[in-house]
Formats: structure tokens, sequence, C-alpha cells
């Protein structure tokens, strides 16, 4: 199909083709929230990158399944839960709703499947016990069951696919039960963490006792039930390449023997002042600070979408301020067009559509998807001054925009923002209805119809509406 990945598997650009025989059947999974907390909008650059992926993908033609698993049970969870004195599911409902919020206002296309963990904890405790079954993980004396990296290579499987490790230095046996931790740190990992008196109430009954899932284990459980034991797509931010991803790969290759996860896509990070925005860190927006502060959404989404997904971004309010800017620049020139193009429907302007398709092919492209709109913005300014742009041409223009915006889920400015000539005439109407000159109005209304504008009068006032 002529696209091409960066897959972390191979570190190498490949063309993308799907597992399905036909080539039209996508499975993508993408890491998904901790709920812990309101997302930040280094978060959200990683779930507007997945986002573009997606909808890249079905402008290509292709059938995605996506999923996106919520993490409604793990360490910063409980913590908050006990701190807050109520119960996990209250909490995480309230952090959950939340992450939604801001998932829709960034015009992110909601996943056809969004797992959570405590909703799959027998599908959890069945792929521990195949791994048990397969001599892979180990039950240690407290109840809790590790995943043996000794065994799994033993086997003659790979760990280690996605970063390179050195195991001279590595004691078999030696385990980690924390869920993140350093690759210099490699050692057996936690699927199951035996109950602790901090867990209060948060714990599930089990084979190897009362507990609940590590965090690796909860990602391989549930893509491989919705998606199978292969599929296309894997997405995260950088910083899940190990242990994390690593471990989903080992857990789940480990218990079917089949290869999981065909191209592994990693976002950079959002970076404050060459750091990564990071709640620890303490230097983050999250994207209510950011609405608070009279930016939109789509300004956001804009700005998260500039910058090509494997480079590090650096966020400031200058940054989102030309975003601004840039916008305005583009809805002026789609409102001329609107106003030249009239009700007339043309096909797609090609060669504006393949500019695109061209620069996205190439890894996700954006910047030079952005690059090409905006020269095209600046030819369209031209020939609409010389009067050199015909109707059906500037109907091509708009109908090529409108398929290129189902990726970039920019949007148009809302009907509101009607260029000043048609609100001018809007003003001219009212006042002559309320000298009670309806001729005049009547007729200024019928000006506004043959410009593609009606005025639907609503309780508060009459609205502007293109049609
Ligand atoms: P969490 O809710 O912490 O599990 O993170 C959700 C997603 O956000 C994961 O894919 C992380 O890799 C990603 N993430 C965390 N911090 C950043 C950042 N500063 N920039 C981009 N992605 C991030
Ligand atoms: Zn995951």
């Amino acid at each position: 199909m002529g696209l091409k990945f960066f897959n972390t598997l191979t570190r190498s650009v490949q063309e993308f083709a799907p597992l399905d025989p036909a080539g039209k059947k996508v499975g993508m999974y993408c890491c998904g929230p901790t709920v812990h907390d309101f997302a930040h909008i280094g978060n959200f650059r990683t779930f507007v990158f997945a986002d573009l992926v997606r909808r890249y993908l079905e402008f290509k033609g292709c059938a995605v399944q996506h999923v996106m698993n919520i993490t409604d049970v793990e360490d910063k969870i409980i913590k908050r839960t006990r701190e807050a004195g109520v119960s996990c599911k209250e909490y995480t409902a309230k952090y959950e709703a939340e992450f939604f919020k801001d998932f829709d206002a960034l015009a992110c296309k909601r996943p056809h499947h969004t797992p959570r963990a405590t909703e799959h904890v027998a599908e959890i405790m069945l792929l521990i016990e195949k791994l048990i079954a397969r001599g892979v993980a180990y039950k240690t004396a407290d109840g809790s069951v590790y995943f043996s990296i000794e065994k799994y290579r033993g086997c003659g499987c790979q760990y280690g696919q996605l970063v390179k490790l050195n195991f001279d230095e590595m004691r078999p046996g030696e385990r980690v039960s924390s869920d993140e931790y350093e690759k210099e740190s490699v050692a057996d990992f936690a699927l199951w963490k035996a109950r602790v008196p901090e867990d209060g109430d948060v714990f599930w009954p089990s084979p190897w006792g009362e507990g609940r899932p590590g965090w690796h284990i909860e990602c391989s459980a549930m893509s491989m039930k919705i998606l199978g034991p292969s599929f296309d797509l894997h997405l995260g931010g950088e910083d899940l390449i190990f242990p994390h991803h690593e471990d989903e790969i080992a857990q789940s290759e480990g218990a079917t023997g089949k290869p999981f996860v065909k191209y592994w896509l990693h976002g950079a990070h959002l970076m404050v002042e060459g750091k990564k925005m990071s709640k620890s860190l303490g230097n983050f927006f999250t994207l209510r600070d950011l609405l608070a502060k009279g930016y939109t959404g789509r300004e956001i989404r804009y700005l998260l979408l500039t910058a090509h997904y494997r480079e590090s971004f650096n966020f400031t309010l200058e940054g989102l301020a030309s975003s601004r800017v840039s916008l305005a620049r583009l809805d002026e020139c789609l409102a001329k067009l609107r106003e030249c193009a009239g009700t007339i429907n043309a096909a797609p302007d090609v060669a504006l559509f393949e500019k695109f398709s061209t620069a996205l092919d190439d890894d996700l492209n954006v910047s030079a998807a952005w690059g090409t709109m905006f020269e095209w913005v600046r030819e369209t300014n031209r020939l609409l001054v010389e009067k050199k742009l015909s109707p059906q041409q500037a109907a091509s223009a708009l109908t090529a925009w409108q398929k290129i915006d189902s990726v970039f889920g920019i949007g148009g400015k809302a009907e509101a923002e009607a260029p000043t000539e048609i609100v001018a005439l809007l003003e001219q109407r009212e006042a002559a209805r309320k000298a009670r000159d309806f001729k005049h109005a009547d007729a200024l209304r019928d000006e506004l119809k043959a410009k593609s504008w009606v005025i639907e009068d609503t309780p508060k006032g009459p609205r502007l509406k293109k049609i």
C-alpha cells in the first residue's frame, strides 16, 4: 500500500503489509492510560499519535480494530485510593471519565475496544497458568508468580527483541516485583503479586492465593483476547519499550509460541525545557490547564500533530500561540474557498491529495504534509486575489481538504465564523427587520442564500449556517 513505518522490532523503516492476506483488516493496540490522575498533554501526544496512525490507515482503506486498555489497578492507583478513602472503582471511574473528556476534546477517535484490567482478571489468570504449564513462570513462597527469563531463553525464545540486553551480569532467579525498572536491573518480573496489607481490599482469589495482576500481563491478556495471538501494530510512548513491551512479547510468545506483533511503533516524548513532561518532574500541563488559559483542543491537537512522532518535541505556550496563527490562516483560506465554490460539488484535487499521501506514506511525515498544506494555502490565496480560481477548482480543493482532514482531524472553524461580508449581510438584515422593512430583510435573506448561507432564528438570536 506504499505506507512505511519505523518498526522498533527491526530498527528499520519497513513497508507496512498487514497480516490479513487481503491486506484490509488491521489489528492495532495502543497502551492506554493509568487512571490515577488527570492525564497530561505528554500522555496525549502518544494518544494523538495513535489516532493519526488509525486515521491514516482508514484513509488508506484499511478496516482498523483499535484497542486501548485502561490500567485501573496498579501500585500508584492503590496508594491514591487509600489516601482518598474511596473504593478503587470509584476512584478510577472518575479519572477514566475525565480522560475521555480530554480525549474527545482533542478529537481522537474512540477506540473500538477500551478493556479495563480489573474486568479481565480471569483472562490474566488463564494466561499465567499457561505460562506456568509451559515451564516459563513459577510461583514463589509468598504466593506471587514470576516470569522466568532463564527458562524462556532456554526454550530458544529471545528476551531482548526491542532492546539490546547484557545477560552476563544477570543472576538466574533474581526477581523484580515493581512494574517499572531499568534495563540494567533486568530480572524475572512479576505476573501476579501476592496480596500485602497495603493493598486493602484490592485483591482477587487465584490458584496461587489472593493477589492482583502485574502491569505487563494485562496488556498481553487483553490484546490477545481481542486481536488474537498475532496482530499487526502495537503502539505506545518510547518509555514503554523496556520493560513493558519487552515483557509483553515474552509473556505472549511464551504462552502461544507464535510471533506476537509484526510492527512496534513508539512515539517520542513531549518535552519541557529539554526534560520529559512527567508527573514526577512536576513540569506538566493537563489539557484543562491549557483550556483554562483560553486555548482550544483543536489548537493543542494541531500543535501535537506538527512534529514527527519519532522526534522529541519541546512544548511551549509560544508554540501554541503560533498554532493559533497557522490555523487562522488555514481557516481564512477555507472560508474564501467555500465562498468561491458556492454549492458546487467536485471530485478532490488529485495533485493536493497525492502530495499529502506521499508525505504521510513516508513514516507519517507530518512536517512535509503540513508544508504541502501551507504551500497550497499560499498559492490558493494568490489565485483567489487574482480571481483565477473557478468555483469548480475551489470545490475540488475543498473536497481534497475534507479527505485530508479525515486524517488530521482539525476540522474547519464552526459556522459562527462566517466571513465578514456574510456577517455584514446578516447585520443589515437584522437592522431592516427592526426598521420593519420586511421587503429589504427578505431580499437580504435571499442574497445570503445565494451565497450558501441560511439564517436560523434561535432563542439566542439569528445564527448563520452554511448550506
Ligand atoms: P501512563 O498513563 O503513565 O501509563 O501513560 C500513558 C501513555 O503516555 C504511555 O504510552 C506513555 O508512554 C505516554 N507518555 C508518558 N509521558 C509522555 C510524554 N512526556 N510524552 C509522550 N508520551 C508520554
Ligand atoms: Zn501496555
